[in-house]
């Protein structure tokens, strides 16, 4: 009796049970995937049943696979794409995230007949325009390309079923809403929409009521936007002293594959410059970069060529690289809902992770912001040889839960994407 109640718990749990077709079981069974994650076994029902979908989750919670499973499901089905006709269209504010969509997209239609192409700025247009020529199942899309694109007659909507918003927060931070709003117009009126977002802001709430119908809501805030296995603590050290520490942490521990945080380009580039001197590998990445250095520096620090990458904000949304171990804010972040974003790079997939900020007395305001919208202290710690003479206040948490700031828009969009 037992045994047959386990067996039936596992069913209840599995993919098969969500009423995922054969082909999709085959590839999560491959990947390796024993049982969905929590926001799969709300999404992708619901996203089979056709209805509209509005989830607050991160990347590192498995979102990916909860809409692409049950997307690639719907169009194996139904009638295929026509010539520059789409059925389905993923927004995503980065072309990282763009390649990354249209890579789980791949990986999870291998045994189904579905088309999927990724289109995003700062490459040639022309090898997008000609990939789209013979329709495409599922398009993945940057707002501003998607655009050019429409603008030059390479894409039609009106076969278009689903829309989906991915990482609709870091869209409408980067200043996209009135790209989507044109985009949105140029869609049939009936369809399915889907908007994931890290954050629920009262911007992001305007943004559902605006386009969707009903939704199935899934994750209520920041329970579902951390990630689950992340240690967080912080190095209390001055200013003068946080580029000596971590070089110091970096060797002394022999961590490999550090990603440094930091609040502009200038110190990205600085910072990397001071840790090869150190003996360090290095690289920086931020949107003044080209995409070729981005992929390659990307790439580089996947394969443990280089030992530490040193990133601004801007590209914090969308690295996902798979046992990431550890995170470090060399500067904790302006906007205290981006320190969310940024420590979500590690503890992904269930992995342990570990979440370290480097802060000095200047930063208590921000520390206490931070504390204050993931409703918790960070344990603070020192290391010998860096006790900081500039004492850093202690916090303590408000009795109300902050709201998360708005964050600034960029100054050259079309640079970034
Ligand atoms: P995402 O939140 O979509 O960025 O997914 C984060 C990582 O979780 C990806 O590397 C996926 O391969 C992995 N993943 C997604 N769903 C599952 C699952 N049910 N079991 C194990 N790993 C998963």
């Amino acid at each position: 009796m037992r045994i047959i109640s386990i067996q039936l718990k596992k069913f209840i749990m599995s993919f098969a049970a969500l009423g995922l077709s054969s082909p999709l079981l085959r590839i999560v069974d491959e990947e390796g995937y024993a049982a969905p994650y929590p926001i799969q076994l709300e999404a992708i029902p619901a996203v089979l049943s056709g209805k509209d979908v509005m989830a607050v989750a991160q990347t590192g919670t498995g979102k990916t696979a909860s809409f692409t499973l049950p997307l690639l499901q719907t169009l194996s089905g139904g009638q295929k794409a026509k010539a520059n006709s789409i059925r389905v269209l993923v927004l995503v504010p980065t072309r990282e995230l763009a390649v990354q969509v249209a890579d789980s997209v791949a990986t999870y239609g291998k045994y189904l007949p579905v088309k999927s192409v990724a289109v995003f700025g700062g490459v040639k247009i022309n090898p997008q325009m000609m990939k789209l020529r013979g329709g495409v199942d599922l398009l993945v899309a940057t707002p501003g390309r998607l655009l050019d694109l429409y603008c030059q007659n390479a894409v039609r909507f009106s076969q278009l079923e689903v829309l989906v918003l991915d990482e609709a927060d870091r869209m409408l931070g980067l200043g996209f809403i009135s790209d989507i709003r044109k985009i949105v117009a140029l869609l049939p009126k009936v369809r399915q929409n889907l908007l994931f977002s890290a954050t629920c802001s009262n911007e992001i709430r305007m943004l559902v009521d605006e386009l969707l119908i009903s939704p199935v809501q899934i994750g209520d805030g920041l329970h579902h936007m951390m990630a689950p296995c992340v240690q967080q603590l912080i190095f209390e050290v001055d200013k003068n002293k946080k580029r000596a520490l971590l070089s110091h942490l970096v060797c002394s521990n022999g961590w490999e594959q550090v990603l440094v945080f930091v609040n502009t380009k200038q110190n990205a580039n600085w910072l990397a410059q001071q840790l090869i001197g150190d003996g360090i590998s290095a690289v920086a990445i931020h949107g003044n970069k080209s995409q070729g250095a981005r992929t390659r520096a990307l790439a580089d620090f996947k394969a443990n060529n280089i030992r530490v990458l040193v990133a601004t904000d801007i590209v914090a949304r969308g690295i996902d690289i798979s046992e990431l171990p550890r995170v470090i804010n060399f500067e904790l972040p302006n906007v205290s809902e981006n320190y969310i974003h940024r420590i979500g790079r590690t503890g992904r997939a269930g992995l342990e992770g570990e979440a370290i900020s480097l802060v000095s007395a200047d930063e208590v305001k921000l520390l206490s912001d931070i504390e204050n919208l993931i409703r918790q202290t960070l344990v603070r710690k020192t290391e010998v040889g860096f006790v900081p003479t500039h004492h850093i206040p202690l916090t303590q948490l408000s009795d109300r839960p902050k709201k998360p700031k708005k964050p600034k828009k960029p100054k050259k969009l079309k640079q970034v994407i």
